[in-house]
């Protein structure tokens, strides 16, 4: 099923030429709940591993908090099935009438949590990424890896997912491992994937704005060099039109492949490869949602009403995945070689 972004409400570059060498495609990826295989891209899906080679564990450290319970993630998706169940009975009762007995105790006992795991933890599959479904994804130095898995230990190091990337050629995988391990607990549900399908869409990016420079920045914020555009820029913007550029024209929100890194939590620094200096790339943006209230231009067509969420669940969270409070992961790659360490930044 293809998802359309509406079309941008001009072209940017013919008010601010400057801009049109800066123009990037990102792959929009479009998580939607689903049932992928492992013959699938998706989010939170099985993945196409090696029967014959080790499945990824992490070390650790694993600091307990001392606040949370652990949860396994058989636990995590017994309560959502559970929440979702609740949520379709009738309403007009007290929430917690409409939980069965035996709900309820399935329930507390989710709540008093697991033992703390010790030792190393199995890692969880976040995403695969098939090269058929997202052309512009290419691993740098191996042309024949059209696959990339990327798994996370569901513990904070130290405040958010350690994940790991492997590339490879999906033709090579005979035997195929059909019951990977899984971690014993996770220590937030948030960081429990739900399985979604993908629906790849390319869109053209341009560099957040604290990106550009000075003098973008500040034809930018020069109203007067909006009026050429017309009725196609919102005049509730005269004020501070670089953030019309900033919420409707530059990076798109939620889950994406290329483009631009994404800013917000910090001010643009400098992500250099910490093997060889180079500047490196953004690979994969896993975010808590796909749109937010500054960013509802980048809506795909109808899906608002195709899409309803689960009553209770954040907007536009359709893969559940809750990241430092609802912010996004971005993982950055050395355009020299795939065995130079990835860069993960919270934004
Ligand atoms: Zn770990
Ligand atoms: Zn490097």
């Amino acid at each position: 099923m293809s998802r359309t972004t509406p079309p941008r409400p001009f072209d940017v570059t013919a008010l601010f030429p400057q801009l049109a060498p800066l123009a990037r495609i990102a792959t929009r990826l479009h998580p939607r709940a689903g049932a992928p295989s492992q013959h699938d891209s998706s989010v939170g899906g099985p993945l196409l591993w090696p029967a014959d080679e080790p499945w990824p564990y992490c070390d650790g450290p694993h600091v307990w908090d001392q606040v949370n319970a652990a949860l396994s993630p058989e636990d995590v998706r017994l309560q959502r099935h559970i929440q979702a169940v609740v949520a379709s009975r009738p309403h007009g009762i007290p929430e917690m009438s409409r939980y069965t007995p035996e709900e309820r105790a399935i329930n507390d006992r989710i709540n008093a949590g697991r033992p703390w795991p010790e030792g190393p933890i199995a890692m969880l599959p976040v995403a695969q990424l098939y090269v058929r479904d997202i052309p512009l994804l290419r691993p740098p130095g191996q042309a024949e890896a059209d696959l990339l898995q990327v798994l996370w230990c569901p513990f904070d190091h130290p405040d958010h997912p350690r994940t790991a990337l492997f590339w490879r050629s999906a033709a090579a995988v005979t035997d195929v491992l059909d019951t990977p391990p899984e971690p014993p607990a996770v220590q937030f549900p948030g960081y429990v994937p739900e399985p979604c399908l993908l629906a790849p869409e390319q869109v053209t990016e341009y560099p957040n704005f604290l990106e550009l420079s000075k003098e973008l920045q500040q034809q930018l914020g020069d109203w007067s060099m909006w009026q050429a555009a017309g009725a196609a820029v919102d005049s509730s913007y005269a004020v501070a039109p670089q953030e019309f550029y900033m919420n409707k024209l530059s990076v798109a929100p939620g889950w994406k492949v290329g483009g631009w890194t994404r800013w917000g939590l910090t001010d643009p620094m400098p992500r250099i490869c910490p093997t060889c200096g180079a500047e490196m790339d953004p690979l994969l943006t896993i975010a808590t949602t796909e749109w937010n209230a500054g960013t509802e231009s980048w809506v795909p067509d109808g899906d608002q009403a195709r899409d309803p969420l689960p009553p209770g669940t954040p907007p536009a969270n359709y893969t559940l995945i809750d990241l430092a409070r609802g912010y996004d992961l971005q993982l950055h790659v050395c355009p020299a070689s795939p065995d130079h360490p990835h860069i993960e930044l919270i934004q």
